[in-house]
């Protein structure tokens, strides 16, 4: 019942080489047996040290690598738990102390948050503005009605004036609630119509023709550069919107000397489209904002003209959502000078 190992070998005579008998040398392995048990056991120990050893390095690797992770869950949590509006506004990721693919997804994900917050602040902004600017009209159009509704049945002057005054201003809110679905379409025109084609000599021209034909008053000059057909990568409709926008202030906004010009002209890659007044201009503070939605330097002024102060931030989403880009230069007193660029479309047509 115990291993033993055996050796034995036969024993012949020196003279006669014949068998004189046998050798049997027997070892009953008990060093081999007690290194064997000693092994196993240094085996043992050491294999439950060393998992222990890597079970504790794991679990501080993977906080240490996965405690980023757990700080956006937290942010997550935070704000999907929070219902006061201002969680969004307040909560971001900490920032992080190592740098790693997972600092750079916090970074990310805080950026993605700061992004969320300007769109939300922006719609409000954008509900609170349209408000106000449907509120004027409202309240004419009431005090208007109250006038009629007290004397104005019997007196044919107050009731023709009354009558005017709401009709026009019922005028401005079609055309106020038609510049804004207008502006909220200009953002998805990319995926509407990234792909129209349009010539914009063709159109340039034409506007051209409809606005000296509209203010027979004005001398309107045209610098024509382009050769050909010119085309470029936007639906035709919206060029023209964005022309007549621009044509349409630089009349609005012309003093004395009522004159407009229009250069149509191309580099390498984009056409440039340029409309020049020589009106009241737009000083330096006011440059940078003439695009936000809303704004007019000259609010009653504008309103008396039939501005929305809708109409280059049409302008420019729309030439932005065609890859193009709308800028103004200009001086008080002297007039503006708005550019309209737009990446051509580079095949043989216009090579022709
Ligand atoms: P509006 O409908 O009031 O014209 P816009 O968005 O077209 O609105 O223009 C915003 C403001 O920019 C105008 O109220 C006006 O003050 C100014 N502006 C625009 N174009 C011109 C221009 N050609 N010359 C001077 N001021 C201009």
């Amino acid at each position: 019942e115990y291993n033993v190992l055996v050796l034995g070998k036969k024993v012949f005579s020196e003279k006669d080489k014949h068998l004189i008998g046998y050798v049997q040398v027997t070892n009953d392995l008990v060093n081999y047996d007690q290194t064997r048990r000693k092994l196993i056991l240094i085996f043992l120990v050491f294999s439950l040290i060393a998992a222990i050893g890597i079970a504790l390095l794991s679990y501080g690797l993977s906080s240490w690598l996965l405690g980023p992770i757990d700080l956006i869950n937290d942010t997550i949590g935070k704000i999907n738990g929070d219902d006061e509006s201002d969680a969004l506004a307040n909560l971001r990721v900490p920032e992080l102390k190592h740098e790693d693919e997972l600092a750079e997804l916090g970074r990310l994900f805080n950026k993605m948050l700061d992004r969320m917050q300007r769109y939300i602040e922006q719609q409000q902004q954008f509900v609170e503005d349209v408000s106000h600017e449907l509120r004027t009209p409202v309240a004419i159009i009431q005090g208007h009605l109250s006038l009629l509704k007290r004397w104005g049945k019997d007196d044919p002057a107050v009731l023709d004036e009354s009558i005017e005054a709401s009709l026009q201003e019922i005028a401005r809110m079609k055309s106020l609630v038609q510049e804004m679905l207008d502006l909220s379409r200009a953002e998805q025109v990319e995926i509407q119509f990234g792909k129209e084609i349009t010539d914009a000599k063709e159109v340039g021209l034409q506007v051209f023709n409809n606005f000296q034909m509209i203010h027979p008053d004005f001398t309107f000059v045209l610098d024509d550069d382009l050769k050909d057909i010119t085309n470029v990568q936007i639906y035709r409709n919206h060029l023209e919107q964005v022309l007549i926008i621009l044509m349409d202030n630089a009349v609005k906004y012309s003093r004395e000397r009522k004159e407009v010009h229009m250069t149509l002209s191309k580099n390498i890659n984009d056409i440039d489209i340029v409309i020049q007044d020589f009106g009241e201009g737009i000083s330096q503070e006011n440059i940078d904002r003439i695009f936000d939605r809303f704004y007019r330097v000259d609010k009653a002024r504008s309103r008396d003209k039939g501005g929305n102060g809708l109409g280059l931030s049409i302008a420019r989403r729309l030439i932005e959502g065609y890859h193009g880009k709308l800028v103004v230069e200009s001086a008080v007193g002297q007039g503006s000078v708005f550019r309209v660029s737009l990446p051509l479309v580079k095949n043989k047509d216009n090579k022709k």
